[in-house]
C-alpha cells in the first residue's frame, strides 16, 4: 500500500509486522500503544449520472487525455452515502439530483477503495466545478463500460437495462 505509515501515526514509534486478525500487518513496536494499521478500504460514492436523454461523464485534473469516469468522490464522515453522492454530483457538476437506486458495490484493490455506485437523475445547467478538467455527455445508448473501477458498475447499469434506453 502506497499509503503505509513508516512510523506510528499515534505515537511516533517505528512500526513492525505483526499477526492481526490472522495476517501480518504494520503495527507499533510500543506494547503500550497498540496501534495496528488494518489497511481497511476506503469507501466512494459515485453516480451514474442520467441528465436527459444522456449521461455525464466527468474527468479530473491530471487525468489521462480521453479517460472519463463516474463523478465520485469520498464520503465526509457521518455522511449518508446518498448524501454523500448527491454532494458530489453538486460540487462537481452544479446539478441537483435525485437518487434512482443503488447499482452495486465493488471493490476497487488498486486503490484499496470500495465504490457504492448509484443511479442519479439530475436536472439543471451544468457548472464545471474546480476539481474537474471537463465533462462529456453520452447519449445512453452510446455509454459502454469500461473494465476497472467505477466502470463495473456502468456495465451492471446497463445490463440492468436490457439494452432498452
Ligand atoms: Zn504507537
Amino acid at each position: 500500500m502506497s499509503d503505509a505509515f513508516r512510523f506510528c501515526p499515534r505515537c511516533g514509534a517505528a512500526l513492525t509486522q505483526a499477526v492481526h486478525g490472522g495476517r501480518p500487518r504494520p503495527a507499533c513496536a510500543q506494547a503500550s500503544c497498540g496501534f495496528v494499521q488494518w489497511g481497511n478500504p476506503t469507501p466512494v460514492v459515485a453516480a451514474i449520472v442520467e441528465h436527459g436523454d444522456d449521461v455525464l461523464l466527468v474527468r479530473g485534473k491530471g487525468w489521462p487525455e480521453k479517460l472519463y469516469g463516474l463523478v465520485s468522490g469520498f464520503l465526509e464522515a457521518a455522511e449518508k452515502p446518498e448524501d454523500g453522492v448527491l454532494r458530489e454530483l453538486r460540487e462537481e457538476l452544479g446539478l441537483e439530483g435525485t437518487v434512482v437506486r443503488l447499482v452495486g458495490v465493488y471493490p476497487f484493490e488498486l486503490r484499496n477503495e470500495v465504490i457504492v455506485a448509484y443511479h442519479v437523475r439530475a436536472s439543471g445547467e451544468v457548472t464545471v466545478g474546480d476539481e474537474l478538467e471537463g465533462y462529456k455527455r453520452v447519449p445512453r445508448s452510446k455509454l459502454r463500460p469500461w473494465p476497472f473501477g467505477t466502470g463495473l458498475a456502468v456495465a451492471d447499469f446497463l445490463a440492468a437495462r436490457g439494452g432498452v434506453t
